[in-house]
């Protein structure tokens, strides 16, 4: 018995994280299918040992919570989940629950659209707020970013006194692919599919990042409603037509159970032929009165169910691997198949992650294998039936775009090439190259560079410098004048610090202030580029990760190549940040709390032109931490390990 306790408080606890990552960070680590199993299996225990149920189970809980970025929202009508059931049999089940209670039951069908639920309110037919669902009863105020979506009216076309609908709002797949294409540009994580895409989008402080993601509304259903009489679902939907809304697609009223599976399967083939998302179908009682005599429970309305598609699996013939260099240099291995029909599409090509993954599923070119499609977009290798005895495959050793070695870190499972002149990842790179951070070149922004680009006139990153203004003036929206003026800023950019040069070649592991800690021990590009490990290693805040990385990098010919060419532009190779007093030398400052008048930035600007390094936290190598109002766990620290702790006041004696 104690096993089966302990059994039910790990699957609530692993649960517990997974919609954590789910709802809270919009990164979800497992398919939505598995965390469905699991809250399955948890429901199941629960029912079977009622002595182990508690209310705070995930089991009872809407997912999600009310971040305090924005201000809460106290739902008047609650904003419910839905039962879900995964078989023909759990419907009939859910029918046969909802005939006991009532007679002559009509059904309304619609599709269940895979994004998140939001409440938008009306005073007098114009939009006042839009919220969250958050946990149900409380969520977040996002009427800034609701407002920029398009289909969601600011103004209704009858002005009715009050209305409260509820919507899912969501990203078109394929404003989702533009999402994803510009985060794998600009180096960031790109979201994992459409939905968690659609919720971080909502979540987002300035209303022009929603406004730029491409952002969509189905509404499905009426929370409240002042001076208008209505009586079923249907009735409300096609009422919300006229007011101007989005209202969830092709929804169909049926009088049986069985027509409504038939809805299901239809709305099933569908699926994958969508611009956007599903992840089910929602059978709903459509009339109203019949709705308040079944009531909810603590999580869902007894009068609706939704379907959730099984994901689809089929055996196939895995005829080919392909090995593809996305734009951040990693090699991705695609599996090219017979075609099989899934889900609704056609599948001719699977994911097969990265090489550990071929060899724990031991898949061979000529295999026979399970290929599975589930809530998300792309298809997956699940499993091998039948083994080509003859089929052997190994990962490249050279990049297929650029030809260069390709290498492996020790704690990644991606292989990647790090020639900064691979033409997969130039955009990428140039990009990078031309930010602020790095060669600060203002010009260049993103968009200009892809035209660039696209136009042949950058083919490695040192023709940046050989840009030609006649050439940019003569292309569509350029003038003399902005010509120029990327020249100039082009030219400004060579006489920038070997510190955001250094950071500006992208080297892996190397940010910014490594960058500056490279540049500021070795003073010039020829002396980083002979350094081994171990030198690189005497400077304090590098490990060998970073310092096997920079010495990976230089070892390329490429990146040779790249510094030669930049040398004979005219850029830049040495530290220009000379120190004239050293008289923080070998000395490592903390900084914590709020200083009476300097700003931490300031400080550390101050400790470094006197030689000295800054660190963000407290160890025996710390020389000083110098603390200011509110400092917290970093002055205990301190204390602890008998550091000395000095004020500003202190502080402006010793450089005076
Ligand atoms: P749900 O998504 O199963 O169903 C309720 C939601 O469906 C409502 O909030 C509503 O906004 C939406 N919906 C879309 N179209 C609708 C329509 N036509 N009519 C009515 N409602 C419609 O329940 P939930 O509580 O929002 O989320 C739980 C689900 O989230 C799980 O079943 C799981 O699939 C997923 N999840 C996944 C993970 C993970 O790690 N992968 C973690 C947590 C939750």
């Amino acid at each position: 018995m104690e096993d089966i306790k302990t059994k039910i408080e790990n699957l609530r606890e692993t649960l517990r994280y997974h919609s954590d990552r789910y709802y809270n960070d919009d990164a979800p680590e497992i398919e939505d299918y598995e965390y469905d199993m699991m809250m399955r299996q948890l429901k199941d225990l629960e029912e079977k040992y009622p002595q182990y149920d508690t209310p705070d189970s995930p089991t009872k809980k809407v997912g999600g919570k009310a971040d305090n970025s924005f201000e809460s929202v106290v739902h008047t009508v609650r904003m419910e989940s839905l039962q879900d059931a995964f078989s023909r049999e759990e419907i009939c089940d859910f029918d046969r629950r909802v005939q006991e209670t009532v007679s002559s039951v009509f059904y309304v069908v619609e599709p269940k659209i895979d994004g998140l639920s939001v409440s938008l309110e009306y005073r007098d037919g114009l939009f006042v707020r839009g919220s969250t669902r958050g946990n149900g009863d409380v969520g977040e105020d996002v009427s800034g970013n609701l407002k920029v979506i398009h289909n969601i009216p600011l103004k209704l076309n009858k002005p009715i006194p009050f209305i409260e609908v509820r919507g899912e709002v969501y990203m078109p797949k394929k404003s989702f692919d533009k999402v994803v294409d510009r985060q794998l540009i600009n180096g960031e994580k790109p979201f994992k599919n459409p939905r968690n895409a659609a919720a971080g989008s909502l979540r987002q402080k300035d209303s022009s990042v929603a406004a730029g993601r491409g952002l969509d509304i189905f509404v499905f259903n009426i929370q409240q409603i002042e001076g208008v009489e209505l009586n079923s679902h249907k009735e409300s939907l096609d009422f919300l037509k006229e007011l101007g809304f989005n209202t969830v697609p092709f929804y169909t009223k049926v009088d049986s159970i069985d027509k409504a599976l038939d809805e299901i399967d239809k709305i099933g083939e569908a699926r994958g032929s969508l611009e956007f998302d599903i992840d089910g179908a929602v059978i709903k009682v459509d009339d109203f009165s019949q709705r308040v005599i079944l009531g909810s429970t603590a999580k869902y309305p007894k009068w609706a169910v939704a379907f959730k598609y099984p994901p689809e699996e089929k055996q196939t013939k895995l005829v080919d691997i392909e090995i593809a260099v996305g734009r951040t240099g990693v090699l991705t291995p695609t599996a090219v198949l017979e075609s099989v029909h899934l889900a609704g599409t056609t599948v001719s090509r699977a994911t097969l992650h990265n090489q550990d993954f071929i060899n724990e599923k031991g898949i061979g070119i000529g295999d026979i294998v399970t290929v599975r499609k589930a809530g998300d977009i792309i298809p997956e290798v699940l499993c091998v039936n039948e083994h080509n005895p003859d089929s052997v495959f190994k990962f490249p050793e050279t990049c297929p775009s650029c030809g260069e070695k390709v290498i492996r870190e020790n704690d990644e499972a991606a292989i990647r090439c790090i020639n900064p002149e691979c033409p997969a990842q130039l955009l990428r790179n140039l990009i990078h190259f031309c930010s602020r951070d790095a060669m600060d070149i203002e010009g260049l922004g993103p968009a200009i560079i892809e035209t660039f680009v696209n136009a042949g006139m950058i083919k490695n990153t040192y023709d940046i410098y050989s840009l030609n203004p006649l050439e940019i003036a003569n292309l569509e929206g350029f003038k003399e004048t902005s010509a120029n003026n990327i020249i100039k800023s082009v030219e400004d950019s060579k006489k920038n610090d070997l510190s955001k040069l250094i950071f500006a070649l992208g080297i892996r592991h190397i940010g910014a202030k490594a960058g500056k800690l490279l540049s500021d021990h070795f003073k010039s590009m020829d002396a980083i580029m002979s350094a081994t490990v171990d030198d690189i290693l005497e400077i304090d805040g590098y490990g060998t990760i970073m310092a096997e990385s920079v010495v990976n990098y230089f070892a390329g010919e490429s990146a040779k190549e790249l510094i030669q060419k930049l040398k004979e532009f005219g850029v830049n190779m040495n530290s220009t940040n000379v120190i004239e007093d050293e008289r923080f030398a070998g000395m490592t400052f903390v900084l914590t709390g709020t200083l009476p008048t300097l700003k931490r930035s300031e400080a550390s600007k101050i400790i470094e032109s006197f030689g000295g390094k800054t660190s963000s936290s407290v160890s025996k190598k710390t020389t000083y931490v110098l603390a200011g109002e509110e400092a917290g766990s970093k002055l205990d620290k301190a204390n602890q390990l008998g550091i000395e702790v000095i004020d500003e006041e202190k502080f402006m004696g010793m450089i005076k």
